[in-house]
Order: C-alpha cells, then structure tokens, then sequence
C-alpha cells in the first residue's frame, strides 16, 4: 500500500500546487462562500449553470494543501455534470470522507487520491469544504429558479 499512498499524495500535491479552474467566471449563475473555521480555509466558488449543466467551475480561497487541492479535484470532477449528476457526486464523496462508501475511481477522477483522509478526522472538513459549497451553490441556484425547469 505504500505505493499507491505515495502515488495518491504526488497528486494531492499536484493538485495543491497546479490548481485547476481557479479565478471568477464572467458570467457566474451563482456563487457561494463556505469556510472551514478549524483549519482556516476558505473557498469562493462561482458555476456557470446552462440548461441544467455545469459548463463552468472556477474556484478561489486560500488554506491547506488539502482543502486546496480538493477544490482543484472538485472543479474537474463536477465540470460538464448535470446538477443531478453533480450532487449525487458530492454526497459519493462526503460519504467516502466519512467512511460509509467505497470510493469509485470512475467517478471521483483525481479526488480518489483523498480517499485516505477518511483515517484523519480533523482532515475530513478540509477535504469536504469545496464539495459542500458546490451542493449549496446548486442548491441556492435551484431555490432561485422560478421557472421549475
Ligand atoms: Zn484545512
């Protein structure tokens, strides 16, 4: 199992130090604030939302190498999905980080790499910040929409 440890945390740092979709979008649907007061992270997060899909992620915030590189690992795993899709993800991951799920590969992409995190109590926020200010951006978006589509 080292190896695969050692495997997962060159990604966590890749994604710590290469963050991808970072920055505001020019046209955001809607966009949230969350912070993790134990640990001082926090994150903006902004979505472009068409037609009921996420065309666009883009993330920003400061704080730990784990909530930071969750953030980049979030912003590519949620990219292109349905809202449906996108919350069915997050609570795949929220429930792994607590140890109640499998993780799947398939599905998480890079995220897979803070499967681990789960043995680490005091982690488990860090990693799922992103995450849940992604549910409640979808979430705020859809509450907005009078439309019922
Ligand atoms: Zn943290």
């Amino acid at each position: 199992m080292g190896g695969l440890d050692d495997l997962y945390q060159e990604i966590i740092l890749d994604h710590y130090r290469n963050q991808r979709n970072t920055g505001r979008l020019d046209d955001a649907t809607v966009a949230v604030d969350q912070n993790n007061p134990l640990c001082g992270d926090e994150i903006h997060l902004e979505l472009h939302i068409d037609d009921g899909r996420l065309t666009e992620v883009a993330h920003s915030g400061e704080g730990c190498s784990i909530s930071q590189s969750s953030a980049s690992m979030m912003s590519e795993a949620l990219a292109g999905k349905t809202e449906d899709e996108a919350l069915d993800l997050v609570e795949h991951f929220r429930l792994v980080m607590h140890g109640e799920q499998d993780a799947d590969e398939d599905r998480l992409g890079d995220a897979i790499a803070l499967e681990g995190v789960a043995k680490y109590p005091v982690r488990i926020k860090c990693a799922l910040l992103s995450w849940m200010a992604a549910k409640d951006a979808i979430l705020t978006h859809r509450s907005g929409d009078q439309t019922g589509g």
